[in-house]
């Protein structure tokens, strides 16, 4: 990513790499077949024909077999520091990144205290260029220590490095307060990412309002606390010509208001998860029901329909994680006590893959497309494997089966939606900015030096 100066990172060697007979899919980029992918210095210095490219001094790499594509980009994780290092870190979350075939992620600001000042902001940016696998964007909060009362010093926030803004966690509350910052936006740029809720809709709600919510005897949480704020966020975007990014859709409703928004022509990015993409409310019904418990919740087959409706059609821009780590113990309670929140970096592709695409759900390359999104929303270049940009590349084994969590995770936390389940589809190398953040130990068998 050429602005990739706004992210930080551990710096290191460019990496000087040969992918044989590696066959690529950038369909953005329009690039497509087998190919001998030459990264030299970090950079993709050729896409020769297979098997044609010169050894040199490169680690040369057995492709065949296998698939390059744009490494992928979140733009929703949340990091946990400062104050919950016991869930996760810089160095651990981006590890889970590299190991999901991303290269860059953008950690959320509802860390304790939450992101408000830029030597809040200056403090991550120096620990991500000590720590970071993959580069690493920060957000600042919109309200002072995300109390929803005051607007952060902006402006500053900005010159400290915030990639943009956000409250994620809570929605905000106050049309009043989004409006001032959206008219700050203006002269201070960054993105406004919106967790959309209305605290007097969702009220008490542990999970989606529906007829599993009914059956269980579970407070619910409307499609419409969804819905509604989005309409209203979106009419204020409008208003002040504003850009506003929509985060974890979930219900049919937000679709549809999303969608009507971006006709009205509003300045609008969203994204959807991949729980929310894969599975149903239905899973909450399971003895291991905290395991899918987030928030927004999981809701109904249609709902999920129309998120992959929104997919397809361009309505959800990427595909996004909500990363959120827990301890073991703060999951292992009552439904009703249990912490919300999934992590998803390290198994995002595979199950999108494996529930997706591997049924005819959706198109490879739309997956690819999606997963590699969610840079251009917050004003960075999108990973390409064009010629001449910086190598970012996730190779992957299509036909690879593997069990989640089998052999633990890079994240400190293993709260995964999908732990346990066999998913098709892994993440054999990761190059992120440059350089290889994450080879698969069993990998290094295909490997000649
Ligand atoms: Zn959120
Ligand atoms: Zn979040």
């Amino acid at each position: 990513m050429a602005n990739s100066a706004q992210l930080d990172a551990r710096s290191g060697p460019g990496a000087d790499v040969i992918l044989r007979e590696a066959t690529l899919l950038d369909p953005v980029a329009g690039i497509e077949g087998s190919h001998d992918v030459v990264v030299r210095a970090g950079r993709i210095a050729e896409l020769a024909a297979p098997g044609s490219a010169e050894d040199g001094e490169a680690e040369t790499v057995d492709a065949a077999g296998l698939h390059a594509f744009p490494a992928f980009f979140d733009p929703h994780v949340h990091l946990r520091t400062p104050g919950h290092e016991h869930k996760e870190d810089i160095e651990t979350g981006t590890r889970s990144a590299a190991a999901g075939g991303f290269c860059g992620v953008i950690a959320m600001a509802n860390t304790e205290p939450p992101v408000s000042t830029a030597a809040d902001v200056e403090a991550l940016r120096e620990a991500a260029r000590e720590g970071a696998s993959v580069p690493t964007g920060f957000l600042a909060t919109v309200s002072k220590g995300m109390a929803g009362a005051e607007l952060t010093e902006m402006a500053e926030l900005r010159e400290a490095g915030a990639l943009g803004f956000s409250d994620d966690g809570l929605p905000i509350r106050s049309a009043g307060l989004l409006r001032r910052a959206l008219q700050y936006q203006r002269l201070c740029g960054g993105t406004i990412a919106l967790h959309e809720e209305d605290p007097e809709l969702s009220g008490d709600g542990l999970m989606h309002e529906g007829s599993v919510s009914a059956a269980l005897g579970l407070a619910g949480v409307p499609s419409i606390s969804e819905s509604t704020m989005i309409a209203r966020d979106a009419a204020i975007a409008v208003y002040e010509d504003a850009r506003i990014h929509v985060q974890h859709l979930s219900a049919a409703e937000s679709v549809e208001a999303t969608r009507a928004a971006k006709a009205a022509g509003a300045r609008i990015s969203a994204e959807a998860t991949p729980h929310h993409l894969c599975i149903t409310d239905e899973e909450v019904r399971s003895l291991d029901a905290t395991r899918f418990k987030m928030n927004p919740p999981l809701r109904t087959e249609v709902d999920r329909q129309a998120l992959i409706e929104g997919l397809r059609d361009g309505t959800i821009d990427c595909i996004a994680t909500d990363h959120a780590p827990h301890a073991a113990e703060e999951k292992e309670l009552t439904f009703e006590g249990a912490a919300m929140g999934v992590t998803g970096l390290e198994t995002a592709f595979a199950a999108v893959h494996t529930d997706l695409v591997l049924p005819g759900t959706i198109e490879l390359g739309l997956l690819v497309e999606r997963l590699a999104g969610g840079a251009e929303p917050f004003g960075l270049e999108r990973p390409t494997l064009a010629v001449g940009s910086e190598a970012n590349i996730a190779l992957c084994d299509l036909g690879a089966e593997w069990t989640v969590g089998e052999d633990g995770y890079e994240s400190r936390s293993a709260n995964s939606w999908c732990a346990g389940r066999r998913l098709t589809g892994r993440v054999l190398l990761t190059v992120a900015g440059g350089q290889v953040a994450f080879r698969l130990r069993s990998f290094s068998l295909g490997v000649a030096t």
